[in-house]
């Protein structure tokens, strides 16, 4: 008998991706699936969206996993390859990467591959984090697409920091820049995001990377998926372990943060920091029971959390609570916490067992 899950809905998970396909029917949809998909379970995630064009993961080991478990879609690398022996596996496995700086485009050239490969080339349109910048666009264009080592024609990649802010003016100066710097090539472009989906049509070029709205989720903090037909994938529920009366003035927990204004009954659910769910959670955090929200009340310890049900509440030992999902939106959950969703359902521990609806 399970005591914490997050329940996995892979019905709405092929809901949302048709969704976002009504977005951008002429592009490939690229499903971002790293971090094990967000937390959902990157093998199921990829198994059940038979008709995703790529999977998209950072790193070569999430890629291999993948592959080894029988995923043969495309699967782009995110972050590229740092060592020779990475750029082998990558030729072996036909992995698709990105090239983002001078030592990957050296350690690219030179190499002695296996086969070639398809490679990404990452620009910097904003995000200066990785990528290249507009005075070395040329060199490496010219370098890559004379290696004997690239695959078909080169592809370019760049990423949208702001996509989910519609009054920051960055987003259009990126695609801007995106546009300039490619538009005399014919290789596969991309540069949108879920928000670049969602809210930037002009960002979507030939392919789209969607992460966070295929689970359901709105890359903006202010609205919910829901509010663009997405559903929800995954619902972390647990159980009600313990309702107990009360007294006005008696504080709960670790550190005594809360007192008690008046009576009433306190639910300790069986959710906490060693499950994933941040122990910075603030009084007033809204948790799911019964067809009601109530408020979390002192601090979320290891194994444990509390919820003030109120003085005339009928919850029993047992009850089915929800954390997030169904019917609770993360995204409220995450605005409470001062986090992003994404953080939240990535962070879930291994003591969370993941199950099926
Ligand atoms: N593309 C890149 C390069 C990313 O790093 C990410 C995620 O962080 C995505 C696409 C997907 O972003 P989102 O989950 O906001 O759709």
């Amino acid at each position: 008998m399970l005591t914490a899950e997050a329940v996995i809905d892979l019905q709405a998970l092929q809901h949302n991706y048709q969704t976002l396909k009504q977005h951008c029917p002429q592009q490939q949809l690229v499903a971002v699936i790293k971090g094990d998909a967000y937390g959902h379970g990157a093998l199921r995630v990829a198994q059940t969206l038979t008709s995703a064009d790529m999977f998209a993961v950072a790193r070569i080991e999430e890629a291999l996993e993948l592959r080894a478990a029988g995923i043969e879609t495309p699967i782009l690398l995110l972050e590229g390859c740092f060592c020779l022996e990475d750029l082998m596996l990558a030729a072996e496995q036909r992995f698709h990467t990105v090239v983002h700086s001078d030592f990957q485009l050296q350690q690219f050239t030179s190499a002695q591959l296996p086969a070639p490969i398809q490679v990404w080339l990452k620009l910097d349109t904003g995000m200066h984090r990785v990528g290249i910048e507009r005075e070395q666009f040329c060199e490496f264009v010219q370098q890559l697409q004379r290696s004997s080592n690239l695959a078909g024609e080169l592809g370019f990649i760049s990423h949208l920091s702001c996509a989910d802010d519609l009054q920051s003016d960055t987003t259009a100066r990126q695609i801007a820049l995106f546009e300039e710097l490619t538009k005399a090539y014919s290789g596969p472009k991309t540069l949108a995001n879920s928000a670049g989906v969602l809210f930037w049509p002009d960002a979507q070029y030939d392919y789209v990377r969607a992460g966070i709205s295929l689970y359901g989720i709105s890359p903006s903090e202010q609205s919910i998926g829901q509010d663009y037909q997405l559903k929800p994938v995954m619902s972390l529920k647990s159980k009600l372990i313990s309702v107990r009366q009360h007294r006005k003035g008696e504080p709960i927990g670790y550190g005594e943060i809360w007192r008690a204004s008046e009576d009433t009954l306190v639910g300790v659910v069986a959710m906490g920091y060693g499950d994933g769910y941040p122990r910075s959670a603030p009084a007033g955090t809204p948790v799911y029971i019964n067809g009601r929200i109530v408020p979390i009340v002192g601090r979320v310890s290891m194994d444990m959390l509390t919820v003030d049900l109120g003085a005339d509440a009928s919850d029993k030992v047992g009850d089915s609570v929800e954390l997030w999902g169904r019917q609770l939106p993360i995204e409220r959950v995450a605005q409470a916490l001062d986090t992003i969703p994404y953080e939240l359902c990535i962070k879930l521990t291994k003591r969370v067992a993941k199950t099926l609806a």
